[in-house]
């Protein structure tokens, strides 16, 4: 790290010229060159863990769906966008997930799915008089509202455990509080984390902590919007006591396709139940897709065997085709080579913090251990909302904002080079030291 930053003080190009060596000796995936064409005005896009960038192909594709299936064929196309969420979950199953066939399936948002998802485990979870639900302070706000409302409904408790801002939840976190709370070894109905934390990036160690969910005997419900995409995930396979197993042995699990999988805004999210215990949970909201034989329009609800019974209302057409489209562009390219190639982008990216803007007062939020993050590097510095703005009204670099003060950058594997890595730092860096930002006032927005 020290020869970084002695090549920091070098004349400036130094640095950029081994940016161009990693480039030359790690190129992108040729299809992703031709996918995701450099945006107009040398924009650095670095928030594709916000809202992933659109793929040439998916936005041909959903030109067709638009003119051709909506336009030409309009109910009729029906027939092929009824199975849309089983497909395309197989799709995400195979490609992202690790989960077998039939454990996946798109619908609604990540937010009404942990809802519904959450409420089933505490209803009929594996034993029905446990009533604690176990998550952390620092989980994503929508996981948090949610179960804070399900617990009240339902006459259950949430224990929210405060944890090491950077490091996340860990298996230690829980069997510590299960230690402390002697109780909770006969009440402890469901724990329920982000694998990849919105703020720090951590990772969580999600077969470690499903393993101690396990043992109490509660289910493990994750949230997995900032990991599928980028980081492979093993949903199905069982883990070991000795951690050693290649799966994570989850129960459940949600997640959002408009991020990391490149689906587009407001695209349906994904819901995942372990097969074994599909026909034990019955999920909360009964509508009309998740009725067994939909178009017999029976008197009783009578929910569909499988994933299907997990579904609720019709389903967003053109997001899950986006979704079908992009993510099979992504597992074309492969998990395994993207996360390899995110890991190293984040580990440039730290190493060029450290060099560049360590001394214009950055610090790293994010773990330095690549197997200990997902897909984006949180930099912590005093004025982060405001450099967020003016990186993108004035130099065309867009990360996001995250409180108090963190400047999220995610150099996301399919889009981003170790040059356009190197040109963020740099154009923050110009941008820092004239003080561009101080300029601009300190109220938020509506959106950071
Ligand atoms: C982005 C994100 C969500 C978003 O949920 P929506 O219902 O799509 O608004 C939920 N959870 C986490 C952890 C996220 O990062």
């Amino acid at each position: 790290m020290s020869s970084l930053s002695e090549e920091a003080d070098r004349p400036r190009g130094s640095l950029r010229s081994r940016a161009a060596a990693l480039d030359a000796a790690h190129p992108l995936p040729p299809v992703a060159v031709t996918e995701f064409p450099p945006l107009p005005d040398a924009t650095l896009y670095l928030d594709g863990n916000s809202l992933g960038r659109l793929p040439m192909r998916t936005s041909a594709r959903l030109g067709e769906a638009v003119t051709h299936e909506w336009g030409h064929g309009l109910v009729r196309s029906w027939e092929h966008w009824i199975d849309l969420p089983s497909r395309v979950g197989d799709l995400l199953a195979e490609g992202f997930l690790g989960a077998r066939p039939g454990e996946v399936a798109i619908t609604d948002s990540t937010t009404v799915n942990l809802y519904k998802l959450a409420h089933a485990a505490l209803r009929d979870g594996l034993a029905r008089d446990r009533d604690v639900v176990l998550t952390d302070a620092a989980n994503f706000p929508t996981d948090r509202y949610v179960l804070a409302g399900l617990v009240r409904d339902l006459g259950a408790e949430l224990v929210v455990l405060s944890l090491d801002s950077i490091g996340g939840p860990s298996a230690e976190a829980v069997a510590d509080e299960l230690r402390r709370r002697s109780d909770l070894a006969n009440r402890l109905a469901l724990v329920s984390f982000s694998h990849v934390d919105y703020r720090s990036g951590a990772l969580a160690d999600m077969a470690a902590i499903n393993r101690v969910a396990h043992r109490a005997g509660a289910l493990a419900l994750w949230d997995l919007s900032h990991s599928v995409g980028a980081v492979p995930v093993d949903l199905t396979g069982d883990a070991d006591e000795t951690g050693t197993g290649a799966g994570s042995g989850a129960d459940l699990a949600v997640g959002c396709t408009y991020k990391y999988l490149n689906g587009g805004p407001g695209a349906p999210a994904f819901l995942y139940v372990r097969r074994e215990h599909q026909k034990r949970l019955r999920q909360p909201v009964q509508g009309w897709f998740g009725q067994r034989d939909q178009f017999a329009m029976a008197p009783e609800y009578d929910p569909a065997p499988g994933i299907d019974g997990f579904l609720t209302g019709t389903t967003p057409v053109l997001g899950a085709i986006a979704v079908e489209t992009s993510g099979g562009l992504l597992s074309e390219i492969g998990i395994g080579r993207l996360r390899e190639r995110s890991m190293a982008l984040t580990g440039w990216l730290i190493d060029l913090t450290d060099a560049m803007l360590a001394p214009l007062g950055f610090t790293v939020a994010t773990p330095r251990d690549a197997r200990r993050r997902g897909g984006h590097v949180a930099l912590r510095h005093p004025d982060a909302y405001r450099i967020s703005r003016a990186l993108t009204e004035q130099a065309r670099v867009i990360g996001d904002f995250r409180e108090p003060d963190l400047l999220r950058l995610a150099p996301v594997a399919a889009s981003t080079t170790y040059t356009d890595v190197w040109d963020a730092c740099s154009r923050i860096r110009d941008l820092v030291e004239r003080g561009a930002h101080l300029r601009l006032d300190t109220r938020r927005s509506r959106v950071t």
